[in-house]
């Protein structure tokens, strides 16, 4: 597994690649959610290359970037056995340096759900996820369930701005009580830790309620909620059900996307499932998110 710190070696390295490549942008800090993206790159491309940068500006400046944990070493050993190709491995200083001044917008739907409680993260999203696609060309892009709308911002930036490649959408990986893996989770109490089944449980709730007919998004939004509030540990941000492709008010029959986000203590969690539960693989990601 060759190893990038500069972009001159990395486009070296990329130059060799004759064949198709996957690439898997990535925070660091790896589990095994990230690890099933590198696995289903592995399987369907010639080369992988996985990025690890904890990206400066997709943080506000109350956010946790100086805690957010890193773990090169650990990240390196589990990529190596995982088969990929490619690791690109930049600094901030490497990929925004002194002057640097453009960045990659998509409007609307940046502005919604998690928008309304982080005004500022899609743009550095998008600025660094075009940065990564211009500097590792790939054919197919990985990314996971876990961050839903970044997938459909992210669609809708690779569409509006013609990138020749494709997106690829992986499931949730979860921990065995249904927490979604998260490099975030760390940060729980342990107290916190129990207590933060309480996502996976509203969205169940919620996808039992849709299995019984109920197809009113503020329905289904109001048994979320409900659910949540018997939690005293976790703080609600929002519980919203959307269209899956726009984002928008939902559709009786079309899928649709239920999320929310609960604060406990410093940790902020997100989680998400399509409805009807049918929808949460591989190809009824690819097909439904933000398409
Ligand atoms: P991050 O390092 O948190 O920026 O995540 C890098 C990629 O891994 C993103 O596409 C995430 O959506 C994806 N990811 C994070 N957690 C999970 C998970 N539990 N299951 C599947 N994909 C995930």
């Amino acid at each position: 597994m060759q190893i990038a710190r500069t972009i001159s070696d990395l486009r070296a390295a990329r130059q060799q690649m004759r064949g198709q490549v996957g690439v898997v942008p990535t925070m660091g800090a790896l589990h095994a959610g990230h690890l099933a993206l590198a696995q289903a790159a592995r399987e369907e491309n010639d080369y992988v290359i996985t990025t690890i940068f904890v990206n400066p500006t997709q943080f506000s400046p109350d956010e946790d970037l100086d805690a957010y944990p890193r773990d090169l070493e650990g990240d390196l050993t589990k990529l190596e056995a995982a088969g990929v190709d490619l690791v690109f491995t930049p600094t901030p200083e490497l990929m925004y340096p002194a002057g640097f001044q453009t960045y990659v917008n998509v409007e609307f739907i940046t502005r919604l759900l998690e928008g309304v409680h982080r005004p500022t993260h899609f743009r550095g999203v998008t600025t660094v996820v075009t940065k990564l696609f211009n500097l590792t060309q790939p054919d197919i892009a990985y990314f996971g369930q876990k961050d839903a709308q970044q997938v459909a911002v992210i669609r809708r930036m690779v569409k509006d701005l013609n990138f020749p490649l494709k997106i690829a959408v992986c499931p949730t990986v979860r921990e065995p009580d249904g927490l979604a893996m998260s490099s975030r989770n760390v940060y729980l109490s342990a107290s916190e830790r129990k207590a933060a089944t309480i996502l996976i449980r509203a969205l169940e709730t919620a996808a039992d309620a849709y299995d019984e007919g109920i197809r009113d998004g503020e329905t289904l939004e109001q048994i979320m909620r409900q659910v949540v509030m018997t939690e005293p540990l976790g703080e609600m941000d929002y519980v919203s059900v959307v269209d899956a492709r726009t984002l928008e008010r939902p559709h009786p029959n079309s899928p649709m996307l239920a999320s929310l986000a609960v604060r406990f203590g410093r940790a902020r969690l997100i989680d998400n499932r399509l409805l009807p539960a049918h929808l949460n693989t591989r190809e009824g990601l690819d097909s439904t998110l933000g398409v």
